[in-house]
């Protein structure tokens, strides 16, 4: 690791220490040149890919930005920076499955949504207004009803089968 003062490529590590349990590591290092003490930090990458834009740009995914983009779409809803973390991880070992060098963002953004929408549909439609570029209320309007097929969807095939669509929609009679 280079010197931050002197640039000397020659120091040793005085201390380490775990944070965030185990995910990454702080060591103090003094350069055996100058002497001067600096940081550094060491974290397991656990994705690595391209992700390659709609205007064909390049750049290398990057965990910080997903999270912001995450934290904002899940402004004052109750959702644990945990929860977050694990969405993270789910998303990031989707992604590495495909085993591609260059991803899209688009199917990145899929995957996002995806994971939006079992977790948080107010989030996903924020997340969504953003990522496809609502140009208005019927956007807007469209998306929310595809939100509640998805779910109608997901409750006809998950559930423990031999129930006939129809079954329990009782019409409620009116009174008065
Ligand atoms: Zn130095």
């Amino acid at each position: 690791m280079k010197c931050p003062y002197c640039q000397q490529n020659d120091s040793s590590v005085i201390d380490s220490r775990e944070l965030q349990g185990g995910e990454s590591i702080r060591r103090r290092r003094r350069c055996n040149a100058c002497g001067q003490r600096f940081t550094t930090y060491e974290r397991i990458e656990l994705a690595s890919f391209m992700v390659v834009k709609k205007s064909g740009q390049r750049e290398e995914y990057n965990q910080q930005k997903l999270r912001a983009r995450l934290r904002l779409a899940f402004t004052k809803r109750p959702i644990s920076e945990a929860q977050i973390d694990a969405m993270i991880a789910r998303i990031e070992r989707e992604l590495l499955a495909l085993g591609q060098a260059e991803i899209p963002s688009s199917k990145i953004g899929d995957v996002v949504m995806r994971e939006l929408q079992e977790l948080d549909q107010i989030a996903y439609i924020r997340f969504a207004s953003v990522y496809r570029n609502f140009a208005d209320l019927e956007d807007l309007r469209q998306a929310v009803d595809q939100l509640s097929h998805g779910r109608a969807a997901a409750r006809r095939n998950g559930g423990d089968g031999g129930e006939d669509e129809g079954g329990g929609a009782a019409p409620q009679g009116g009174a008065g």
